[in-house]
């Protein structure tokens, strides 16, 4: 099988909304009247971002996953993806796989597979991600990190911290119960974009990120963006670890305090979200419209800097958002 096969076989499909989709120079996509096009990429390299030997059906799964957390966090619909791939080798069964994950992700999504580049190397999986999102009176409705304000509410989508969990029960073989472990494994291999809560939270939430690098870390690029502060109430994320309410959870088998998961853990793909306390009616409603749950964890403040309190209201030392607490 070469270069051409390979892509005819696995990600050649009749394009349905696309002008122009695999086998020209380019592919061709017709936005719809009134809106921009919101796109984002997203690169994940053998042995940075996944193991190996890590299964390829799931890892079809994360790499569209990923991308279209980007969407979700601007409130975007999927509209169309490319892919660039470098394989090693070609591998069928591993194609079948990945193919496969990535086109149960997509159709879920209505996002077509348009285009992209197969080249051989490193196995390293590239995607772009195409999105729209509308224009009302010459206002994009995109959701953007620098909407935030002083006095704002600030949410999580969710559940945070089991990918990272299940990332140290990987590497440390026996540690948890298999079945908590299977449970948190979910969480990293196969990540659910928040596409629908973005969509919803249109209009009503002033700012949004997807948070891949830890709550706090992303939530810095929020301040800075936004030129606020924030106070984050310790209690109200901590309950956020699902690992917490499985039968067999042992807070003594953690190697670390559940905070470090929820706060740093990263590999998560919810949304932090902010909206004016006006809002919250209407931020419960697209919640429960998206089917997903969402938790008030603190406020934007004018006093730029990140707080972290605990349930008596004192200041917990906060290097969470300066460096890598698992570096
Ligand atoms: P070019 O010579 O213009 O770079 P290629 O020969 O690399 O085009 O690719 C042929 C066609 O197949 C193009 O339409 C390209 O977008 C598409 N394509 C290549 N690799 C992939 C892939 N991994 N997934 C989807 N489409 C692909
Ligand atoms: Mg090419």
């Amino acid at each position: 099988m070469g270069e051409f096969d390979l892509i005819a076989r696995y990600f050649t499909r009749q394009p349905v909304r696309a002008v122009l989709g695999v086998g020209d120079d380019c592919a061709l996509l017709q936005p719809r009247q009134g809106t921009q096009l919101a796109i984002s990429s997203d690169m994940l390299v053998e042995g940075r971002h996944f193991f190996a030997d890590v299964d390829a059906r799931k890892l079809g799964h994360k790499a569209l996953a990923v991308n279209l957390s980007d969407l979700a966090a601007c409130g975007a619909k999927p509209l169309a993806l490319t892919l660039a791939l470098a394989l090693p080798r070609i591998d069928e069964s591993w194609l079948a796989g990945f193919s496969a994950g990535l086109w149960a992700l997509a159709d879920t999504h209505g996002c077509e597979l348009v285009g992209g580049d197969t080249t051989q190397g490193p196995l390293t999986i590239c995607i772009t991600v195409f999105g729209e999102v509308e224009v009302i009176k010459g206002q994009g409705q995109a959701l953007r990190r620098s909407g935030a304000r002083a006095g704002d509410d600030l949410y999580v989508s969710g559940t945070l911290g089991d990918a990272r969990l299940a990332l140290e029960g990987m590497q440390h073989p026996g540690a948890w119960p298999d079945d908590l472990l299977e449970q948190a494994r979910l969480r990293l291999e196969q990540p659910e974009p928040r596409v629908a809560l973005g969509l919803a939270l249109r209009g009503i939430a002033s700012a949004a990120i997807d948070i891949s690098d830890g709550l706090l870390g992303d939530l810095t690029h929020v301040l800075k963006a936004s030129g606020c502060g924030a106070t984050v109430h310790a209690a109200d994320v901590a309950p956020l670890l699902a690992a917490q309410s499985h039968p067999q959870w042992r807070p003594l088998e953690l190697a670390r305090p559940v905070l470090d998961y929820v706060l740093a853990g990263g590999d998560d793909y919810e949304l932090a979200f902010t909206a004016a306390p006006s809002q919250r009616n209407a931020v419960k409603a697209a919640a429960a419209l998206a089917c997903t749950p969402v938790t008030r964890i603190g406020r934007m403040d004018a006093e730029p800097g990140l707080r972290l309190l605990d349930a008596q209201g004192q200041r917990l030392a906060n290097s969470y958002a300066s460096f890598d607490h698992f570096a």
